[in-house]
């Protein structure tokens, strides 16, 4: 029909803008976005919390000294937005163990050896693996660290080896690709200083800075009739060839001649959305294997703060025989002073486990490291608050982390597109995956293939050789 649009893109989070604008400067404007929340920015999520913004969601920017710009960190610069450099150099004086008391900095540095060991040894592995583009090999992190001879084993190895991997990946050294992350990809291109968003504007301002380049804006609200709020997309049908329907929960159907799908792959691997026909086994195992971490940020909120504060104090950490049970501690009182706010970030079964228990027996056990630290007399916080980003329909995880043996041709189905459907996303980033850059660069990918297709009947992707 006259009316339908050229494009339908589900999901307005950065992956989604991104694809749109990239699809406006190329003169296609007739497309729809249907966004399932209210908001958009997805998985960039700014919060109020105990009086101070804080962020659900991405938090941190890498963008200093690498060869290449981070577009993410351009932006931020452009508009002010206030982030912090995070000094993690210091664990080897705030690192407790499990009764709290402070482990020693030799102690400490053993086991920073032990790591530091690990990534080289894993780095030349891993850079021979790729090099070898015959053959495409691969192990866990887990396997590097036996290989080398230094698997950690005490609590303390463990919670390096949980800072070190779980920190960044949200999923454990058995569970992650060696190729995939040596050297990391994300560093290697924009620097790896990372950069703590702390600004009440929020991180998602950058999405709305974006966004605002090519949607219209009335005051500070998205007013543009081709973004559609409160539209959970549950059935896209790509029966007939040519063209797409699009249903919604609330029962509204869209038709358009291709469709861009961003939404989490936590979500392609739930069944919220049907597929008709259901889509093709190549693709369905490049979704299933591809692997979403959990990523919590417990933040809690306190009458006074009774924690060290000053240069060289925003982490501490905690080494309990449980890998990852309360382990990794940030302060704001560099960014938000006077807020005595205090967050500790648990991952993936923890996390899911946290999700599942009332708010206030996660308070319970918090305090109780808390305590052990810092002493009996500490007072309770004032108020807790817990993203469960598991738990919601809408994202079923926070960020991709490649598993250990996952192939390239795997990935390269996983963004493949199958007949007018065409898949965005962070996890569809062949190196930035997880990271709000990723999710950016992929908008910008799929939205190229898309132009091409349309506009100059190059509908061949150089990927999609899977059948
Ligand atoms: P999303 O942001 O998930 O966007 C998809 C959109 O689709 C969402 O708005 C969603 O509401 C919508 N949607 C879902 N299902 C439907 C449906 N059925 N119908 C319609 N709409 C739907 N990155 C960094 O760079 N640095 C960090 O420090 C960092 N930390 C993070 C910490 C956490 C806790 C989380 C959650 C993420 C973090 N990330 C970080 C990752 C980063 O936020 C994501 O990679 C990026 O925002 C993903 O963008 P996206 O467009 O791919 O997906």
């Amino acid at each position: 029909a006259a009316s339908s649009p050229s494009v339908i893109i589900v999901g307005a989070g950065m992956s989604g803008i991104s694809a749109a604008k990239r699809l406006h400067d190329n003169n296609i404007k007739d497309f729809i976005i249907l966004e399932a929340t209210n908001r958009i920015a997805g998985r960039i999520h700014k919060t109020e919390f105990g009086g101070r913004t804080v962020e659900k969601g991405a938090n941190w920017l890498h963008g200093v000294g690498g060869p290449q710009k981070n577009p993410m960190y351009e932006i931020a610069k452009k508009i002010k937005l206030k982030s912090y450099y995070s000094d993690f150099s210091n664990m080897s004086f705030n690192t407790y163990n499990e009764e709290g008391k402070l482990f020693s900095k030799k102690e400490v540095d053993g086991a920073l050896d032990m790591a530091e060991s690990n990534e080289e040894f894993g780095t030349k592995l891993a850079e021979k693996y790729s090099a070898d583009t015959k053959v495409d090999n691969d192990m866990s992190l887990l396997a590097l660290e036996r290989l080398n001879r230094k698997e950690p084993k005490t609590a303390l190895e463990r919670m390096i080896d949980f800072y070190s991997f779980d920190g960044e990946q949200a999923e454990a050294p058995r569970v992650t690709s060696l190729k995939h992350i040596f050297p990391r990809p994300e560093f290697e291109l924009f620097g790896d200083g990372e950069y703590f968003v702390a600004d009440s504007r929020g991180f998602e301002s950058i999405v709305h800075v974006l966004a605002k380049s090519f949607l219209t804006y009335t005051n500070d609200t998205i007013t543009d009739p081709r973004v559609m709020f409160k539209q959970v997309v549950t059935e896209v049908d790509y029966s007939k060839k040519g063209e797409v329907t699009v249903k919604t929960e609330d029962g509204k159907v869209y038709q358009a001649k291709k469709v861009i799908l961003s939404p989490s792959i936590g979500v392609l691997q739930s069944d919220l959305i049907k597929f008709k026909p259901e889509l093709p086994m190549w693709k369905r195992i490049a979704i299933d294997e591809f692997s979403i971490g959990i990523y919590t940020k417990i933040f809690l909120q306190f009458p006074k703060t009774f924690w060290p504060t000053g240069k060289g104090t925003e982490f501490f950490f905690y080494a309990h025989p449980r890998r990852g049970y309360y382990a990794i501690w940030q302060q704001l009182e560099a960014e938000y002073p006077g807020s005595n706010i205090l967050f500790v970030t648990v991952t993936d079964d923890e996390s899911k486990r946290v999700e599942q228990q009332p708010d206030e027996d996660t308070k319970a056990e918090a305090m109780e490291v808390l305590r052990k630290i810092f002493g009996k007399d500490i007072p309770n916080p004032t108020q807790i608050m817990i993203p469960r980003w598991y738990s919601d329909r809408l994202y079923r995880g926070t960020f991709t982390n490649w598993p250990a043996g996952y192939t390239i041709q795997k990935h390269n189905n996983l963004r493949a597109p199958v007949g007018s459907v065409y898949f965005t996303g962070e996890h569809t980033h062949p190196e930035l995956y997880g990271y709000a850059d990723g999710a950016y660069y992929a908008g910008v990918n799929t939205a190229k293939d898309v132009i091409n297709c349309l506009k100059r009947k190059m509908c061949k992707t150089s990927y999609n050789n899977h059948i």
